[in-house]
């Protein structure tokens, strides 16, 4: 699939750059953020006191955009752990009823028994709960969003997904809408940062391409199928653990386990 490669070699690109940009920003929010601190051991004026508490959220949310950019780049360090992704979605069912509201009906549907995986259980987390987000504001009437989990064997040259993909064992957790969906020209730059179709302050346009950083980290896939005025399924596979690779991380975190 040419035209995939090509997008996938533009997102590349662009993950280089912004993974660049964000790490020395980043670096220089750190100088900018120690000194403020030292700053606050100093006795200062209440007004000075405002000043620097200010500037000092500024570079807070500065360094909270960075960390986005820098998963897209996938220079972020993660913490994989092998994680069943049921659980994952089950601790979340409360927050995500109360994120989508009363006007959108929240279903769960989970394999089981699931494939185990290794990935970030937090950024798991953070991925659905934004494509839940995501999901509520395309359906600013009410609908259906939809969770499932399932395993998945992708066969070689079967997938018809991004070339990149490789055939094998997958768990795929998929996030449905039935909201306003997307044309092929929002569908084609979904997961360049910062690229957004909401108003200012609505949308950072870090969302899909913070997830898309995400997998692809943890050797993963992401897709999206979309249709204006249908919805939007956003299918996320990561590559199935191993019974040997589990075992490892069991025996490791054993070892690590504090002694009483
Ligand atoms: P943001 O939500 O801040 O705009 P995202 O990267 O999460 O950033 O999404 C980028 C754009 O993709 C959105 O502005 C919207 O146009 C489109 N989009 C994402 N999810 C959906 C969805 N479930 N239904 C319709 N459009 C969507």
């Amino acid at each position: 699939n040419k035209e995939a490669a090509v997008k996938s070699q533009r997102l590349e690109a662009i993950g280089q750059l912004t993974g660049g940009i964000a790490h020395d920003f980043n670096n220089l929010l750190t100088i900018i953020s120690g000194n403020l601190e030292l700053l606050e051991e100093q006795p200062l004026r209440e007004q000075d006191r405002d000043l620097l508490d200010r500037a000092a959220r500024a570079a807070d949310s500065g360094a909270r955009l960075t960390k986005r950019l820098l998963t897209f780049a996938r220079r972020r360090h993660l913490a994989p752990a092998v994680i069943n992704l049921n659980d994952q979605v089950r601790t979340m069912a409360e927050l995500l009823r109360r994120t989508l509201g009363d006007m959108i009906d929240l279903r769960i549907q989970l394999a089981s028994p699931l494939w185990l995986v290794r990935a970030d259980a937090g950024e798991v987390e953070a991925a659905v709960l934004n494509l839940a987000i995501n999901a509520r504001d395309a359906m600013p009437e009410g609908g259906t969003l939809a969770v499932r989990t399932d395993n998945v064997v992708l066969e070689e040259g079967e997938t018809g997904l991004e070339d990149s993909l490789k055939a094998g064992d997958y768990v795929r957790i998929s996030v449905s809408d039935n909201g306003i969906g997307m044309s092929n020209d929002v569908l084609s730059r979904v997961f360049e940062p910062f690229f957004t179709t909401k108003p200012v302050g609505r949308g950072t346009g870090l969302g899909l391409s913070t997830i898309y950083g995400f997998i692809k980290q943890s050797n993963g896939n992401i897709t999206i199928n979309s249709e204006p005025g249908v919805g939007t399924t956003v299918n996320m596979y990561l590559p199935r653990c191993d019974e040997e690779a589990a075992q490892h991380d069991e025996t490791l975190s054993l070892a690590t386990e504090p002694h009483a």
